[in-house]
């Protein structure tokens, strides 16, 4: 038995069956490279969802993560650190906005964005505690706790996890018209991705975002964006909403943040916003650690100084182009911006699995995202080669 079934054998029997991972067992990676248990090599096509938008083990992030390891990793929220109060600083200005909150996962930024915009509508909007609402869009995903789930329409998502946390409403996503019925005098904050890219790669209309940002103006409403995973390069912007000049008032970073290293996560905003919370009310042992925000601060330079956001824009092009030069009768539509991209197949080719199941075989790494859609996100490091070939590898495939 290959060293790779035998872990595989392990975590069945002792692992939570809540993901079904493809069947490949990662030991290192290196760029846009891992190996697995039995040393077979492959290209990452995926970036665990936009967390390695610098590729594996980058040596600056590396670095930064040993040289402060090696001084100071963790001090709780009791004592500030030297790293926290300079993350802030950078991160605020990186985003040009005024504050930031540190938190670890995705989901705990989101959670903490919602308890935010409830008591700023509360403090800002005289809106009674206890009945501010927030909009969340159809297929929305943004984690899984109970209170994000209470929003999501997915029903694998909610089954049997009720019930649920009350004040949440529902819209479509790209559909300016259809807010006005939603939109009450409750209404705290509109909370969207700029590209639902669970759903499958879902890109809103253009202009929907700034329209977006108007009607939220216009009703003092938080327009809340969730960049967890556009945020920072992927779709060839630092931010998603710059494709539009949309900025929300209440911005939501996780994934990348961390480097591909570890998890840190933030919600960014103004002033005005961000000072409704008060000592005490909200908090994290670990949010804003000092390693964290070591390698934060690091990852925030190199996207800068190795201009990822606008490589992701320039192979994204090129990718683009290699993805729909072939005429494939099981493709229904790629799509994407940056280097963010979903292949939708036909319902006759049988579901996406199976075809990701086979490009891994043959040396690429991409998931299925829902029944129809092969979402592909390599690093925005990759090298244009190893971008071109494993295109080539995918496409080979899809017959
Ligand atoms: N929001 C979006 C848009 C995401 O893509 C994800 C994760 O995939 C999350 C939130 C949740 O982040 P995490 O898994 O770090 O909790």
């Amino acid at each position: 038995m290959s060293r790779s079934q035998e872990l595989l054998n392990k975590s069945n029997k002792f692992g939570a069956h809540n993901y079904l991972p493809l069947p490949i067992v990662l030991t290192k990676g290196k760029g846009s490279f891992v190996w697995d248990s039995d040393d077979k090599k492959y290209l990452d096509f995926l970036s665990s969802y936009s967390a390695l938008n610098f590729g594996h083990q980058h040596e600056r992030l590396v670095f930064a993560l040993k040289n402060q390891a090696e001084k100071l990793a963790v001090c709780s929220r009791a004592f500030m650190s030297e790293e926290l109060c300079l993350f802030e600083e950078e991160l605020a200005n990186f985003c040009e906005m005024e504050k930031v909150l540190p938190m670890n996962s995705g989901t705990e930024a989101v959670e903490s964005a919602l308890k935010i915009a409830r008591k700023w509508a509360v403090k800002k909007k005289s809106i009674p505690d206890g009945t501010p609402n927030i909009i969340a869009m159809e297929n929305n995903f943004h984690g899984r706790s109970i209170s994000i789930v209470s929003f999501s329409t997915e029903p694998l998502y909610r089954k049997d996890f009720g019930p649920f946390t009350p004040g949440f409403k529902s819209a479509p996503f790209g559909n300016l018209e259809a807010l006005d019925s939603v939109i009450d005098k409750n209404t705290a904050a509109i909370l969207v991705e700029p590209v639902q890219a669970e759903a499958g790669i879902l890109l809103p209309p253009a202009g929907y975002l700034l329209g977006l940002r108007k009607l939220c103006s216009e009703k003092k409403i938080l327009l809340m964006l969730d960049e967890i995973q556009t945020g920072l390069g992927r779709t060839g912007k630092d931010f998603a909403f710059q494709h539009e000049g949309a900025k929300p008032d209440v911005l939501i970073l996780g994934k990348s943040l961390g480097g591909g290293l570890l998890p840190i996560s933030a919600v960014v905003s103004s002033a005005e916003v961000m000072d409704v919370l008060q000592p005490g009310e909200h908090g994290s042992t670990f949010g804003g650690n000092p390693l964290a925000c070591a390698v934060a601060r690091e990852a925030l330079k190199l996207l800068r100084e190795e201009k990822l956001s606008e490589r992701a824009t320039q192979l994204g092009k090129k990718a683009g182009e290699w993805l729909r030069s072939r005429s494939l009768p099981l493709v229904k539509e790629v799509r994407g911006q940056g280097l963010l991209f979903g292949i939708e197949l036909k319902k006759e080719a049988g579901g996406a699995r199976k075809y990701c199941e086979k490009i891994a075989q043959k040396g690429v790494l991409c998931k299925e995202t829902h029944e129809n859609v092969i979402r592909i996100a390599p690093p925005l490091t990759i090298d244009e080669a190893d971008l071109q070939q494993g295109i080539e590898t995918i496409l080979n495939e899809l017959h």
